[in-house]
C-alpha cells in the first residue's frame, strides 16, 4: 500500500496520516518530521535544511529527493507507506514516479486535501507539535489531557518556529505556486481523490477510507 497525502500546510495531512498508519500497519513518513529530527540532531541534511524551513521555503528538491530515496527504500518501508508532505513540487514528484518505476511499484491513491485558507492559518497557529514523538495537538481543536505535556511521550510541547502568521503566510504562497501543480499532475495519471477537510477528524478519516476502497 503506497499513499500520499497532499495539501497545503495546515490542512490535516499529519493528523490524518498518523492514524491511517496506524489502522493500516504502515509507516508514516512525513519529510517534515525527518527535517526536524535532524535539525535536532545537528545532521548535515537538517544544517542544510534550516534556514529555508525557518524562512517558510522548500528545501532544494535535490536534498529532499536524497532524503527519501533513502527512506523510502528502508526495510519498514518494504510493504507500503503514507507519505506525508512528499512531493511538494513537480521535480519531487518526478523523481517519486522514477524511484517506484525502477522497483515495478505504482502508487495505490493520492489524497488531496482541501480546505480555505483562514482556516488554513487558524490550525496552524494554534497546532503545538511534540518535539520527541512527533504527536499533533491543537489549542481548541485537541488539547492534550495535560497543559503542555504531550498525552504519547510525555515531552513539551512547543509550538514550531514556521508555525506563527508571518510564516504562515509565506509557506500557503509557496504551497500555491510550487505544490498546487501536483493536483493536476496526479490527476492526469488517474489516482487523486479530493477530500474536503473542513469536518472534525473522525469525519475525515471515514472519507479517507471510502475513497481508498
Ligand atoms: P498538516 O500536517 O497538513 O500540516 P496537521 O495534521 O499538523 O496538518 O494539522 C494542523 C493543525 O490542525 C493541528 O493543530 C491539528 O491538531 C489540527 N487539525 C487537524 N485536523 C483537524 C480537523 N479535522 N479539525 C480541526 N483541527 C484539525
Ligand atoms: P511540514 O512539516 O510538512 O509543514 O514541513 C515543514 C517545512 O519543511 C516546510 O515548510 C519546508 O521548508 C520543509 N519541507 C518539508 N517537506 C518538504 C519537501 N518535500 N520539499 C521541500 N521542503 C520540504
Amino acid at each position: 500500500m503506497r499513499f500520499v497525502f497532499l495539501g497545503p500546510p495546515g490542512v490535516g495531512k499529519g493528523t490524518q496520516a498518523e492514524r491511517f498508519s496506524a489502522a493500516h500497519n504502515i509507516p508514516h513518513i512525513a519529510t517534515g518530521d525527518l527535517l526536524r529530527s535532524a535539525i535536532a540532531d545537528a545532521r548535515p541534511v537538517g544544517l542544510k535544511a534550516k534556514s529555508y524551513i525557518e524562512a517558510g521555503r522548500l528545501v532544494p528538491d535535490q536534498v529532499i529527493i536524497e532524503l527519501m530515496n533513502d527512506r523510502i527504500q528502508a526495510p519498514d518501508a518494504k510493504s507500503g507507506y503514507v507519505l506525508d508532505g512528499f512531493p511538494r513540487t513537480i521535480a519531487q514528484g518526478k523523481a517519486l514516479c522514477a524511484l517506484l518505476e525502477k522497483n515495478q511499484l505504482t502508487l495505490d491513491r493520492v489524497l488531496y486535501f482541501s480546505l480555505d485558507d483562514d482556516t488554513l492559518m487558524e490550525r496552524i497557529v494554534g497546532r503545538r507539535s511534540c518535539p520527541v514523538c512527533h504527536a499533533i495537538y491543537h489549542m481548541r481543536y485537541r488539547s492534550p489531557e495535560q497543559d503542555g505535556i504531550c498525552d504519547e511521550c510525555g515531552a513539551a510541547l512547543v509550538q514550531r518556529k514556521d508555525d506563527v502568521p508571518e510564516t504562515v503566510a509565506e509557506r500557503l504562497s509557496v504551497y500555491k505556486t510550487e505544490t498546487a501543480p501536483l493536483i493536476a499532475y496526479y490527476e492526469k495519471k488517474s489516482i487523486l481523490t479530493e477530500i474536503k477537510a473542513d469536518q472534525p477528524p473522525e469525519i475525515v478519516a471515514e472519507k479517507i477510507e471510502q475513497a481508498i476502497h
